[in-house]
């Protein structure tokens, strides 16, 4: 039923009829609930009440649609928390930051760095140096790492981890 729902929901013609029966069927149950209460009851409360009412309608309103930016922002870039590899790629671990394109509206991976297999903090190279080296002075050669490789593999990894995003990473 609810898999029914939503498929009919995702259609532009059953959103436009479920949102028709939603507007038809509230309408008529507001006109049964006012004609079972009294209307001096119900101008009563809106008199004692209104400034409560109203107060409350706006700030659910703004709670709605905060958690609705919030929902539509984590779902958009949900492959933005992917900075770490799980497994090895190329023998090693890697850490990374992603970069917003703007002229491309793309992100791209930037930053790339092996993890020490010894202590686990991220490895740079020096300058002048053909070592990678952590802040525990471990060091691996740098011409047994291949960075184009690695970030190709991981590019390719996430794209398929996220195949609705995949035209957003470059
Ligand atoms: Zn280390």
């Amino acid at each position: 039923m609810c898999k029914y729902l939503k498929k009919a929901w995702d259609s532009p013609v059953g959103s436009q009829l479920i949102s028709q029966v939603i507007y038809v069927g509230s309408l008529y149950i507001i006109e049964l609930a006012t004609s079972l209460i009294s209307k001096t009851f119900l101008e009563e409360i809106w008199k004692n009440y209104s400034q409560t009412i109203i107060t409350s309608a706006i700030f659910i309103s703004i709670y709605i649609i905060i958690l609705n930016c919030r929902r539509i922002k984590s779902k958009k870039l949900s492959f933005l928390k992917e900075t770490k590899t799980q497994e090895k790629i190329c023998g090693y671990h890697w850490i990374w930051q992603w970069k917003y394109i703007p002229e491309k509206k793309k992100y791209k991976i930037l930053d790339i760095k092996p993890i020490c297999e010894f202590c686990g903090e991220a490895m740079i190279i020096p300058l002048y140096s053909s070592y990678y080296q952590c802040m525990n002075n471990h060091k691996i050669e740098s011409d047994k790492i291949n960075f184009i490789v690695a970030e190709d593999a991981i590019v390719r990894k996430i794209k398929t981890n996220y195949p609705n995003y995949s035209d957003k990473i470059i």
